[in-house]
């Protein structure tokens, strides 16, 4: 079984091919950053006008790649969100014309699916369930992994997510856009024990994630001038590592009959945050499974994967699936806190 992945929720655009037993065939990737750059964070419209000329070039592209034309394709995975929806719907309705010109079905995949799914593309040996760390630009939550579709949220931020707080950490320190890998670049040259700043939430019986007043505590360092910006950096990156390892240790404590810690989603793409998590499960006993770098951001192959494992359980959408700017893995836990978190 073949599975064509289509990605375009943010400010990537990518298709590729996988096996449903796990070969990535082919995947392309067109990043947006530098028609973002100038406005320093991702602009809707924009990212919607470049995912149109992007993505078919880029489907055509991946099936030569490989080798193969539409019709060596079993099944058509497109993200249906959560994103920016003008973005969704390019990625979504491109994928319903694929699938019913090539008479093929359709998987509607959930963004938030492909990254919690990707760590089995990574390794065949991981097992469901898992305890997942997603951390992305938009989301940081503990997850129970079930299965295709069966997820059980453990926690949430209640503020920003940890990719945000990298974002903005980068633009307070003049660090440039994408933030993330920038600022852990910085920190590299940073004492992380030099500036002090908060760890939201450590140590609370709480299991939910705050970054935003580490955020500012951040902003009072930088404006202070008394603090050179790789130490910040470095003493930034440092106090995520606690809040990360700390709540996630706790979620450990309470889940039972895991098979492994897993981290996936763009943030799980920073070195020291992988090799700390690397300890908590060392600790624990359990293995650790991270995706490859190219992997842990966004990219189609995930999507292709999540399509390959919703459509191996019998879950394919008809061609009226809407495109979803919002969409939780686990609605019962989004509804138990009410919206926003
Ligand atoms: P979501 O998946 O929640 O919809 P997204 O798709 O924008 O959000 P991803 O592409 O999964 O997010 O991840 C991008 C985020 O990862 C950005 O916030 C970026 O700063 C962060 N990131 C990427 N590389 C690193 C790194 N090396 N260290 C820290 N953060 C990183
Ligand atoms: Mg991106
Ligand atoms: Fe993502």
């Amino acid at each position: 079984t073949i599975i064509l992945g289509l990605e375009s929720s943010c400010d990537e655009t990518a298709a590729a091919l996988v096996t449903a037993d796990g070969r990535i065939l082919a995947h392309r990737l067109a990043t947006q950053e530098e028609a973002h750059r100038p406005y320093g964070g991702v602009v809707p419209e924009i990212a919607a006008r470049a995912h149109v000329e992007a993505l078919t070039p880029l489907v055509e592209a991946a099936l030569a790649d490989a080798e193969m034309t539409l019709a060596d394709v079993d099944v058509i995975a497109a993200t249906a969100g959560p994103g920016l929806i003008g973005g969704v719907m390019v990625g979504l309705v491109t994928g319903k014309a694929l699938a019913h010109a090539a008479g093929k079905p359709l998987v509607a995949v959930n963004h938030l699916e492909g990254h919690a799914l990707s760590p089995r593309l990574a390794d065949p040996t991981l097992q469901f369930p898992y305890l997942l760390l997603l951390v992305s630009g938009g989301h940081c939550q503990l997850l129970l992994v079930k299965g295709p579709g069966d997820y059980s949220r453990l926690a949430t931020t209640i503020d920003d997510a940890a990719g945000e707080a990298f974002d903005k950490t980068a633009k307070l320190l003049g660090l440039g856009y994408p933030g993330g890998p920038q600022v852990e670049k910085a920190a590299k040259a940073g004492d992380p024990k030099a500036v002090p700043l908060p760890r939201p939430l450590v140590g609370t019986a709480e299991p939910h994630f705050s970054f935003a007043g580490l955020k500012s505590a951040v902003m009072r360092a930088a404006q202070s001038g008394q603090y050179a910006t790789q130490d910040i950096a470095a003493s930034f990156q440092q106090a995520v590592i606690d809040c990360l390892v700390d709540r996630t240790r706790r979620a450990l404590a309470r889940a039972e009959g895991v098979t492994a810690l897993v981290v996936a989603g763009g943030v799980a793409a920073n070195g020291p945050i992988r090799v700390a998590l690397e300890r908590l499960a060392a600790d624990h006993d359990l293995p650790f499974v991270a995706p490859p770098l190219w992997l842990c951001t966004d990219n189609a192959a995930m999507i292709a994967w999540a399509g390959a494992e919703r459509f191996a359980a019998g879950l394919v959408d008809d061609l009226t699936v809407p495109a979803r700017p919002r969409w939780p893995l686990d609605p019962a836990a989004e509804k138990a806190r009410g919206a926003g978190v």
